[in-house]
């Protein structure tokens, strides 16, 4: 490279990567708001926080939510850790009898079986790790269930749009262990509910289904498999893919020219066995006694694999076609296909970006907050007093601004006018020597002198 094209390069303006995104002020009020009334409704259900690393072995994430599901095969972010293809290498040299050099190297690369070199990949989803958590830390020796939550960013190689991006936020909650309850899954969605109507989210519509166990699932799937050959010409490539692969994922089209066919189809109501059947019941009970408004969709399957029983999604308003801010189901054999001993789960993710816009565009975000008080100061006593008092008002909670050098008083008006400043305190030689400060209400302009203890008293009758 010539040296200009060197410097020009030096000088190319970085941009976030496509998929990601900054979060700025003031919106990330509006998220810490989010998380803040996750934390305190999740608690009084008596869930308490897990956090889980960011990336995992992807073997965790191919067992758990499946090798044939879309996250798995095409969406996951995977990476080989170097020093460990490294250490690998080296040890099947050294096992070989061989002396470690290049060579030796080079040639323990190529028998290296795959499964030894650890490939990893960024957590696509949190399900996974928590399961994965709760049989490495033996908490099945706990008090049954374990009642866990956990917010954090999640990352698909999906195609961008507004409300899918690459690197998004799940605030999501898991029931490990003990009984299969339907009561659980009632207190469950309820949770999330109770959490949508604390952030007053508006358009929620929470839809329910049962795609049944191990035992009656796959006789549904395969009366489903012969219906859609018969009708197979008339589906799209995907749905025509899926009929081998997933038939359950046919239902989830949203393919116009399908819809007619796929009302046509049987539903999995009809065929649930009979523990399958009863459980159900039992849980559309139990949210009628908690007050749980829900629509029954025959249609709602979800992508993963690890499902059964119970699924529910909940939709919100202002997303147009990314419309789900909460996919959750029951998944009982998940800890077992870890590794894990016989668990019951079951538990729900939200998008948080998604809700977050949903409540962006129904007008319940919050206003900027501006500073409660900017200082403006001039003279070197005043400015003593001014840290003083900056000190003070924030020891008592107040939102302070204190300009790092003089400025003439309109200037620091001026900015404290920008800064959406609900008041200036002005501090000059008069203040100081007098003990009486001067406020300014900044919506009015109105003044009044007050003392320091009176300012304080002033602020927080507010
Ligand atoms: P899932 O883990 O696929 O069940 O998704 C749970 C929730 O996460 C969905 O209902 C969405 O709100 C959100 N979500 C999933 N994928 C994305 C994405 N790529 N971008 C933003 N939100 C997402």
């Amino acid at each position: 490279m010539s040296e200009g094209a060197a410097k020009k390069e030096d000088r190319r303006k970085f941009q976030a990567i496509r998929g990601t995104r900054d979060l700025l002020p003031p919106e990330t009020a509006l998220w810490n708001r989010v998380e803040q009334t996750a934390h305190e409704v999740f608690y009084t259900f008596g869930f308490a926080e897990i956090r889980v690393p960011i990336f995992e072995p992807t073997e965790l994430f191919a067992r758990a939510v499946g090798s044939d599901t879309d996250i798995v095969s095409k969406e996951m972010f995977s990476f080989t850790d170097p020093a460990n293809v490294i250490k690998t290498l080296v040890q099947d040299a050294l096992q070989a009898g061989l002396g470690v050099d290049v060579k030796n190297i080079d040639h323990a690369f190529q028998s290296s079986s795959e499964e030894k070199v650890q490939f990893i990949s960024l957590r696509p989803e949190a399900t996974a790790s928590v399961c994965r958590a709760y049989i490495e830390h033996g908490m099945q020796q706990l008090p049954q269930p374990v009642k866990l939550y956990y917010t954090g960013p999640m990352f698909r190689r999906e195609r961008p749009q507004k409300g899918r991006y690459r690197q998004f936020y799940q605030i999501g909650a898991e029931v490990l262990g003990g009984s299969d309850a339907p009561a659980i899954d009632a207190e469950v969605i309820e949770m999330v509910m109770t959490f949508f109507d604390r952030l007053e989210l508006q358009g929620v519509q929470l839809d329910i289904n049962s795609i049944g166990c191990r035992d009656c699932r796959p006789k549904y799937v395969e009366l489903l498999r012969a219906e859609l050959l018969k009708v197979k010409d008339k589906l799209g490539p995907d749905s025509q893919r899926r009929i081998e692969t997933n038939p359950l994922r046919v239902l989830d089209s949203k393919l116009e020219s399908e819809q007619g066919i796929i009302a046509t189809l049987p539903h999995i109501a009809d065929h649930l066995c009979e523990d399958c059947a009863k459980h159900y019941a039992e849980v559309k009970h139990q949210l009628q006694l908690r007050g749980v408004m829900y629509r029954e969709n025959w249609r709602l399957v979800r992508g993963l694999d690890y499902y059964m029983r119970t699924t529910f999604e909940i939709t919100a308003q202002g997303l147009g076609s990314q419309n789900a801010v909460c996919g959750g189901g029951r998944y009982d054999g998940l800890v077992e296909l870890l590794g894990g001993p016989p668990t019951k789960g079951i538990g729900f993710a939200i998008g948080e970006d998604r809700l977050i816009l949903s409540l962006q565009e129904s007008g319940k975000a919050p206003a900027p907050q501006g500073r409660d008080v900017y200082i403006a100061w001039m003279g070197e006593r005043a400015h003593a007093t001014a840290v003083r008092a900056a000190k003070d008002l924030r020891k008592a909670g107040f939102s302070v601004e204190l300009p790092p050098v003089e400025q003439k008083f309109g200037k620091a008006l001026g900015q404290a006018d920008k800064l959406g400043a609900r008041f200036a305190l002005i501090l000059g030689d008069n203040e100081v020597a007098s003990g009486e400060w001067t406020l300014k209400t900044l919506a009015d302009g109105s003044q009044q002198k007050l003392t320091e203890s009176q300012l304080l008293d002033f602020l927080r009758k507010l």
